[in-house]
């Protein structure tokens, strides 16, 4: 998985580098990993949001292959409501999160936000209304102040910082200084930048997420690539963030979902669970196999749980 990791970063790059020759904006990892043949149909119409709910019907998608991704996915998720997602490596959680988004058209069955099913909306409405924040967050070759702004340009420079410090980013931004001498929130990210650290890049996803303020969250190992004590620094802002807003959270670690309204299992493809933390821990499956196993919160439950 390695080779694939580093090939797959190699696209990316790549395709970065082509959308910022062309003069195309794109938005970070989440729109490079957008499949590049996926247009907006001709009659596609703005996402009209209304309250955020999100349903998913008899969903799969599994990459062209036999296995591996969603198999028949039903689930209604109510506006408001603040979802944990979990499972073993592979069991498809980011495939969820990312069809979303529409990284990929479905194989099968439909996702319909406010009733609209998002295969027929304009891509650009449907971005604007999800905040996502990714366990690999790439950003692009720009300024960290134009990263930032990328969600909201007409935010204005205190509400930036303000964003930057929640994502306890603030600091660390006003040290860079890029090769050509740009300093703070002026210097360039990227190639001929500043190389910031994972932990670094995924800060400043979740400043431009706090920034953007949608009002639909999806946090895919949000502080993955934290230290532990980052982590625990911005856990108070990642609950703030999702106030009032329809939110699905994948977390690296358990303890940060078990407050979660409702709390979904999925295995190989399927939603196996369903419940609040305590009623999944009483019925005694999969996800009380993974608490017990991950003591109290501390380990992750990726790899072979
Ligand atoms: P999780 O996030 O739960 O670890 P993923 O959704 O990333 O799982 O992956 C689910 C399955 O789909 C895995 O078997 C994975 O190998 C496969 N998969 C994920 N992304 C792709 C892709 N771009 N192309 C082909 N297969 C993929
Ligand atoms: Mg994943």
């Amino acid at each position: 998985t390695l080779r694939l990791n580093a090939m797959t970063g190699w696209i990316m790059w790549a395709l970065t580098t082509f959308f910022r020759e062309l003069g195309v904006v794109a938005e970070g990892m989440e729109t490079i990993a957008q499949p590049l043949e996926l247009v907006d149909e001709a009659e596609a119409r703005p996402l009209h949001l209304t309250s955020g709910e999100i349903v998913l019907k008899d969903l799969s998608h599994h990459y062209g292959r036999d296995t591996g991704g969603l198999d028949g996915v039903n689930l209604t998720i109510r506006r408001g409501e603040k979802i944990g997602l979990v499972g073993r490596s592979g069991a498809g959680k980011s495939t969820l999160v990312k069809l979303l988004l529409r990284f990929y058209d479905v194989e099968r069955g439909a996702i319909l936000i406010d009733g609209q099913d998002i295969s027929k909306v304009t891509q650009d409405s449907l971005r604007r209304a999800i905040g996502m924040v990714q366990q690999d967050s790439s950003l692009m070759h720009r300024s960290v102040r134009d990263n930032l702004l990328y969600g909201r340009d007409d935010a204005t420079e205190e509400e930036m910082i303000a964003a930057a410090r929640q994502a306890q980013a603030h600091d660390f931004i006003l040290d860079l200084q890029d090769p050509e001498g740009r300093k703070g929130y002026d210097a360039q990210v990227g190639e001929r930048g500043v190389k910031l650290s994972g932990g670094q890049r995924q800060r400043v996803t979740l400043a431009r997420v706090i920034l953007k303020n949608a009002p639909i969250l999806l946090l895919d190992e949000a502080t993955s690539a934290l230290d532990s004590e980052v982590e625990a620094a911005i856990q108070d802002t990642l609950y703030g963030m999702m106030e009032g807003k329809t939110v699905i959270a994948i977390a690296h670690r358990l303890s940060t979902i078990a407050q979660m309204d409702r709390i979904l299992v999925l295995d190989q493809g399927r939603i196996v669970e369903d419940g609040t933390h305590d009623a999944l821990l009483a019925a005694g499956g999969l996800y009380a196999d993974f608490w017990t196993r991950q003591s109290g919160g501390f380990l992750t439950i990726e790899g072979d749980a």
